[in-house]
């Protein structure tokens, strides 16, 4: 697997590539993420004490899962928002295995936008991500580039000389790779 691979509306996952999958941690065995990114986010959430706080929303999907998710999203909030928040089945990062999105732990936890504020320990996630790998994949201000909405939540693992370069950049995957 190809941490550099760039799935957008343009650019569907491709069908039937080899993918290592493995759950990010033993309380919830039905998250999963490609191995590589599974053990960053594990060191990264250990440095952070994270798993006391923040909630894996949702790892690695199926193209079914993704056409669920998109349908259900299509019924319950309408077009516009689905457009903004949640990828066509077969164009979400997710499927690749190398996103992941979490929520902080509360008693009304949103399983497409939970929150993940910029203070706190979600913000110190957000500072230590890049050296372990990870970008904030959708930030404000670049939802032009990635036809995407700002989500806070959701990251994406790329490897650790790249997400540094990235993030120093202020730059997205879509501009670091052309
Ligand atoms: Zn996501």
């Amino acid at each position: 697997m190809n941490h550099l691979i760039l799935v957008n509306l343009q650019r569907p996952f491709p069908e039937g590539t080899a993918q290592d999958l493995v759950p990010i941690h033993p309380d919830f065995p039905h998250v999963l993420m490609e191995r590589e990114a599974a053990a960053a986010l594990s060191r990264l959430m250990e440095r952070l004490h994270g798993w006391r706080q923040l909630v894996p929303v949702s790892g690695w999907r199926s193209r079914e899962e993704q056409r669920q998710i998109y349908d259900s999203a299509l019924r319950d909030h309408g077009p516009d928002f689905t457009r903004q928040f949640v990828a066509l089945p077969g164009h979400s990062e997710h499927q690749t295995g190398l996103a992941i999105d979490l929520g902080l732990l509360g008693p009304d936890l949103d399983f497409i936008c939970p929150a993940f504020p910029y203070e706190g320990i979600c913000q110190a996630f957000r500072e230590m991500a890049p050296a372990y790998g990870f970008i904030q994949r959708y930030p404000a201000g670049k939802e032009a580039v990635t036809g995407i909405a700002h989500e806070p939540w959701h990251f994406r693992y790329v490897g650790k000389p790249y997400a540094g370069e990235i993030a120093r950049r202020g730059l997205v995957l879509e501009e670091f790779l052309s």
